[in-house]
């Protein structure tokens, strides 16, 4: 300061500029009074919290404004002391604090309500993030806090007297909560069901950082508009605050209905807006729950459908998902595995496979894909599919995209010079502001040339401002690379950015081609259509995820230039890869079954069979969507009736159509659906309302989540079956 006004009344600038390096050398205010005085001023307070959760600092004039002493606070859970705001009190709405502190994720503007000494709360809108030392492990939470009691106070009083959100015209939150416990007070003693749908908009807040919050506002309207037109009066739209939307869809607990209008809204949502001339892309995820099976209570629903949404957004968003009661724990697994993932990445463990990419005209192969593989001693193999997630969510994935693109150059150059390698990039790397460098450092240190390396992108990185995609894109064309299209038809499918030239190759998505060759599919025509189009622009294609004999006929027949999948190959080692070349042969030769089988998933999981009114416990060794094979019974005949009962009112009417002496296959009476990440389920579930009530065959059913357990022990006949001792892992 002082150096400033001397340089102005003086003509010496010598003498000032003397004067003003040694103002700047002059010792800066101490760190700790300069937050000091912010805490004094009241601009802001801080916190931090031990690795149990536990406050261990909390600003001093925090402390007094609170009227309480730190010996009341220092050392109780953070979730003891900061509560989450009440539904329905108008402010935005906000993910359980409990669930973003386990899965140690940022808190971004979270609003909570602290309870003062004086019988009464104060609001604080909290910011924070997890702090990890040099290893990657977790010393707790960092943070900041803003006192807006009196703001908050006066929004809620306006949002009380009304009921409209004014930014869109639909309900607004406390609208939708008073129909809610309206609508679930009222079907109780009618019995009937109601769903939830919570839809959350991804990357919004990008829209809003890049074009501004006038184009935000904008964008949120034109979501509103889709989602009423879409919804129409199936059931009633509303906005809860920010990007959180929601519907209530009364009398309805058919989960394929749910499951197609669900993805009805992520498609919709997902195509372009045009704001001021500028267009935007946004992408969606919705959780649902379903009274009275997830909840029958309004905050016990809402709960439900928000950690569906979450467990939508973890998986990659884009997408839907059902509340099940395992999504209660996914939230500390995603912590532990990510704990895990990045000591794995420390000792190096992640590896790459290799998968041939062939062209099926010749069976050569052009191409080898690189996919990650991770072993963990106590879990096993753990799929890509389910880590990169997990890396996504912090810098890890930078580290692990720059290791496997490092990896596969150098692999790739002891390969014949004919042979590409295709390296995944997730769509968080991908925009972030180094990545043409990475690229570039990869290729000048293995001295790959840049025609060689194909990087997979997929739809998810066209969202947010479409500009600054492009100029990536730009850049990336220009070290001379090629760019690949992935999963193309999944995600936010709009056929506009084709239209940009950027890639050079489009891959069809598995869910195309498998089963393409069932009858009445509509599969066989998209593949064809897609290559087509693709054609047309000058793009190559592949068809991944081809295993069955006739499935590679199909797409070998439609004019895909490529097929990538287990007819070929599966992913193999370096070595594996080498070994094939020194041979000589660049050739794969297809093998699989002839036609393709309805999918089967192999599990291990005890569940229930009924048979008149007896109540046995089976394993289930497989599932698909028309029949099961279970196991632990002996003497059952073929041709018998039973229930198959899932769990949690999943009730699935099915016949034995063959057996052995203690293994038995079923077929379903009504096939069962997609749960929306890879399982299945029954479309409808038994209301434990009539589970209550149940009369013949359903007395026979097990306590489970239900009060049925008079019945079961109340058994009225002798059992036609032996039920055998179950043993193995799960049991
Ligand atoms: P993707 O890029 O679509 O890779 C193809 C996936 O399909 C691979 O699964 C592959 O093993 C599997 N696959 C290939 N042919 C068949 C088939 O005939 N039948 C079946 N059922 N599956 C087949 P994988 O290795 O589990 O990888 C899953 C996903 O994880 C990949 O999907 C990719 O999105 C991601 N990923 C893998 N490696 C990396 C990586 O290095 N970086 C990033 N960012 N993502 C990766
Ligand atoms: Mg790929
Ligand atoms: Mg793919």
């Amino acid at each position: 300061m002082m150096a400033i006004g001397f340089r102005k009344t003086q003509r010496d600038q010598k003498a000032a500029t003397t004067e003003r390096r040694s103002a700047e050398h002059a010792p800066a205010p101490d760190r700790s009074a300069v937050l000091g005085e912010v805490e004094e001023l009241g601009i802001g307070m801080f916190w931090a919290t031990d690795p149990e959760g536990r406050l261990s600092f909390l600003s001093a004039r925090a402390i007094a404004d609170l009227g309480l002493d730190s010996g009341s606070l220092i050392g109780q859970p953070l979730t003891h002391i900061f509560q989450e705001i009440e539904e329905g009190t108008g402010a935005s709405t906000q993910r359980s604090l409990a669930f973003k502190l386990k899965a140690r994720s940022k808190l971004d503007e979270q609003i909570v309500a602290v309870p003062d000494g004086r019988g009464s709360s104060r609001w604080w809108r909290l910011n924070g993030r997890a702090l990890l030392d040099s290893n990657g492990a977790f010393l707790g939470y960092r943070g900041s806090a803003v006192d807006i009691s009196s703001q908050y106070a006066y929004e809620t009083q306006v949002a009380r007297d009304s009921k409209v959100d004014e930014l869109t015209g639909l309900a607004n939150r406390r609208k939708l909560n008073d129909r809610l416990s309206a609508t679930l007070a009222a079907f109780r003693t009618s019995k009937r069901s109601c769903a939830l749908m919570m839809i959350d908009l991804d990357r919004f807040k990008q829209v809003n950082d890049t074009m501004g919050h006038p184009a935000g506002d904008e964008l949120l309207k034109q979501v509103a508009q889709r989602l009423a037109s879409i919804v129409g009066d199936a059931g009633e739209v509303g906005r809860l605050g920010g990007d959180e939307f929601q519907v209530l869809l009364p009398d309805m607990d058919d989960r394929g209905t749910l499951g197609e209008l669900a993805n009805r809204i992520v498609q919709s949502l997902s195509q372009p807006y045009q704001i001021n001339g500028r267009r935007a892309i946004i992408g969606t995820s919705v959780g649902i729950a379903i009274a009275p099976y997830d909840g029958v209570e309004a905050d016990e629903l809402n709960r439900a459908a928000d950690m569906a949404l979450y467990s939508a957004k973890e998986t990659r968003g884009g997408t839907f998902c059902f509340y099940t009661s395992n999504l209660r724990d996914a939230a500390s697994k995603t912590a532990q595995l990510g704990d895990r993932l990045r000591d794995a990445v420390d000792r190096g463990d992640l590896k790459l496979a290799y998968q041939p990419l062939v062209d099926p005209l010749t069976n050569e192969v052009k191409c080898f894909e690189a996919l990650l593989r991770w072993h963990d001693e106590e879990e096993g193999d753990i799929s890509p599919a389910q880590f990169i997630p997990v890396a996504e969510n912090d810098d890890l994935i930078v580290r692990i995209g720059e290791v496997a693109l490092k990896q596969a150059c150098m692999d790739a150059l002891a390969w014949p010079e004919t042979i590409r390698v295709a390296v995944n990039v997730s769509a968080k790397q991908f925009i972030r502001p180094g990545y043409r460098k990475a690229v570039a450092a990869a290729l000048e240190a293995s001295g790959l040339p840049p025609g060689r390396l194909e990087l997979e992108i997929t739809e998810s990185v066209f969202v947010g401002d479409l500009e600054t995609v492009d100029a990536v894109f730009r850049d990336l064309k220009k070290l001379g690379v090629r760019l690949a299209l992935d999963d193309f038809g999944t995600g936010y499918s709009s056929l506009g950015y084709l239209k940009h030239g950027h890639f050079d190759k489009i891959k069809i998505d598995q869910s195309f081609v498998r089963g393409c060759t069932e009858n009445g599919d509509i599969n066989p025509a998209i593949i064809a259509a897609i290559v087509a189009l693709a054609k047309a622009l000058g793009m190559e294609t592949v068809a991944e995820g081809v295993e069955a004999m006739d499935e590679l006929a199909l797409v070998k027949e439609r004019g895909a230039d490529l097929v990538q999948g287990y007819i070929y190959s599966r992913p193999i080692t370096q070595e594996q890869v080498l070994a094939q070349f020194a041979e000589g042969s660049g050739l794969f030769r297809p093998s699989g079954p002839p036609r393709y089988r309805a999918e089967r998933i192999t599990i291990f999981r005890k569940v229930g069979l009924i048979h008149e009114d007896h109540y046995y416990d089976v394993i289930l060794r497989n599932l698909s969507k028309t029949g099961a094979r279970i196991t632990g019974l002996a003497g059952v005949p073929v041709g018998t009736d039973v229930v198959l009962d899932l769990g949690h009112g999943q009730l699935v009417v099915s016949k034995v159509v063959n057996a052995t002496e203690n293994s038995q296959g079923l077929k379903f009476e009504t096939s069962l659906i997609g749960d929306g990440s890879g399982g299945f389920m029954t479309r409808h579930r038994i209301s434990p309302y009539s589970l209550a009530e149940a009369g013949i065959p359903l007395a026979a059913l097990g306590a489970g989540a239900f009060p049925l357990a008079k019945w079961r022990d109340a058994n009225k006949s002798i059992p036609r079956f032996v039920q055998l001792e179950l043993s193995g892992p799960g049991v």
